[in-house]
């Protein structure tokens, strides 16, 4: 898939796909699904404190389309905490400039530059290594020309 100029540009994958309230069964939940762009735009403004203009550079797209952005994704949140819903991190037209490799077998966690290989855990050198953008479907993908 090449990069669309549409893309919006996601610094690194979530560690979490999901959140839901303790003590329900996740079957008996309702779903609700936040894009990734859209949790970035929480993590930008709400989890680093920049403003509209700053994060809109980050991510590569307008002021006004990361003011819609977080307004959407703030709403989201609102749902799942008022309503108890289920939120489900997943989507959008993104692509990461960092991915993230998580060892299976001591837990380490490092951050690698988007389309590195990656094939042995620098901390315990095991090789059962979970690859966090290639659970979200991104990788090679990802590789910006700029
Ligand atoms: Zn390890
Ligand atoms: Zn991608």
């Amino acid at each position: 898939m090449p990069r669309h100029k549409k893309d919006r540009i996601v610094k690194n994958p979530p560690l979490f796909n999901g959140f839901k309230p303790t003590g329900i069964e996740g079957k008996q939940l309702n779903n609700i699904f936040m894009s990734i762009d859209e949790y970035e735009a929480i993590r930008l403004a709400d989890f680093l404190g920049l403003n509209h203009e700053e994060a809109s550079i980050e991510m590569k797209i307008s002021r006004s389309t990361f003011t819609r952005l977080i307004e959407m994704a703030r709403k989201k949140l609102s749902q799942m905490l008022v309503k108890g819903k289920k939120l489900n991190i997943e989507g959008g037209n993104i692509h990461f400039k960092q991915n993230i490799i998580e060892c299976n077998n001591c837990g380490h966690m490092f951050k690698i530059d988007i389309g590195s290989s990656f094939d042995v855990c620098p901390n315990c050198e095991a090789h059962d290594l979970f690859n966090v953008a290639g659970s979200f479907g991104h990788g090679r993908c990802c590789i910006v020309l700029d």
